[in-house]
Order: C-alpha cells, then sequence, then structure tokens
C-alpha cells in the first residue's frame, strides 16, 4: 500500500492518551496497534519493505515496545534481533550508555558479544522524540563496532526534533508516520 494510505491506517490504529505519564505529554500508545493483525502486519511490512535489497545483519530493539516491533521486523527480514535493554536486565557482560530523560537521566546496554564485527544493523523504536533513546542505541551498536544502516521509527514527533539529531549525526533514519 501507499505511503499516505499506510500513514493514515497506522495513524487510524494508534490512540493518543493525553496527559500520560505527566501533564503535557501526548502519549502515543500503540497497543492498539499491536493488537490490530492487519496494521500489525502493514507495519512491520512496510518498515522491513523500506530495506529491501540493502544487506542487513540484524536489527537491534530498545527495549520495550522496540522490542516488539524489532523482533517481528528482524522475523520478516529473516535476520537476527539484539536487545538494547534497559539497565541490569542483561545477564552477560555489558556495555552502556547513558541518555537524558526529561528529568534525570536513564541507561541502556547490550551484551559485549552481541554484534560479530562489522554487522550492517538496523536500529528500531517505536517512536523517536528528542532522539535521546535512538542515539544512546545507536552508539551502543558503534561502540560493539556494528555499521548502524538506518535507525526506523513508527512514528516521529517533529517538533522534538530527535530524527534531525540522528540525521546530524549521519544516521539515515526511516518514519512510517509522523
Ligand atoms: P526520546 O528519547 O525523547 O526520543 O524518547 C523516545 C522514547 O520514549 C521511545 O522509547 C518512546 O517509546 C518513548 N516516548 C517518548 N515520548 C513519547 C510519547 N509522546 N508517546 C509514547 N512514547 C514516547
Amino acid at each position: 500500500i501507499a505511503d499516505a494510505d499506510l500513514a493514515e491506517r497506522l495513524r487510524s490504529a494508534i490512540r493518543t492518551i493525553p496527559d500520560y505519564p505527566k501533564p503535557g505529554i501526548m502519549f502515543r500508545d500503540i497497543t492498539t496497534l499491536l493488537s490490530n493483525g492487519p496494521a500489525f502486519r502493514d507495519a512491520v511490512n512496510a518498515m522491513a519493505d523500506r530495506f529491501r535489497g540493502e544487506r542487513i545483519d540484524c536489527v537491534a530493539g530498545i527495549e520495550a515496545r522496540g522490542f516488539v516491533l524489532g523482533a517481528a521486523v528482524a522475523h520478516a527480514m529473516g535476520v537476527g534481533f539484539v536487545p538494547i535493554r534497559k539497565s541490569g536486565k542483561l545477564p552477560h557482560k555489558t556495555i552502556s550508555r547513558e541518555y537524558a530523560l526529561e528529568y534525570g537521566t536513564d541507561r541502556l546496554e547490550v551484551h559485549i558479544d552481541a554484534l560479530p564485527d562489522g554487522a550492517r544493523v538496523l536500529v528500531i523504536d517505536d517512536l523517536i522524540a528528542t532522539g535521546g533513546t535512538a542515539l544512546a542505541g545507536v552508539e551502543l551498536v558503534e561502540e560493539l563496532g556494528g555499521d548502524v544502516v538506518a535507525a526506523a521509527f513508527v512514528i516521529d514527533l517533529p517538533d522534538l526534533g530527535g530524527a534531525a539529531r540522528l540525521a546530524e549525526r549521519g544516521v539515515h533514519v526511516e518514519i512510517l508516520l509522523s
């Protein structure tokens, strides 16, 4: 289906919850997209299609909604999946990156041996806002010797500048809906 039709279809499958988790935030709730079989399938196939003909060795998904989408996209592409997790969840040796939240900081981690050297990696999360989370994920992949082919998101909140921030950093960004 055409990009504009897809965007409309995804938009109507995603719900916005005002003032969650705090006043002033418009939370894009993708649980309604995930529970809608055709919409979920279209989102996953559209992401995989954007990279048809490109060599991708694995998908790295960012906890937690990036796991659901990323694992499905990896499956559609026939490649492996690498979890980028919040701190303290991975059992083996890890490297980590701190990133800024609206108030305070958080930390993402990945297993030190998660990628073969030179792996061509697609980084996936559900949504990009300020880009802090995705940038931390990209930097972890790069620190492991991976080559970030792109970072892909279902939703971009362009006013928050994250996609532009990644692009400035030389990362190719793919968005299904903004
Ligand atoms: P950021 O690091 O600012 O780009 O924030 C992106 C991360 O926070 C992603 O993992 C999103 O799932 C989550 N997030 C940020 N803002 C929203 C929002 N308005 N609705 C849903 N998720 C959000």
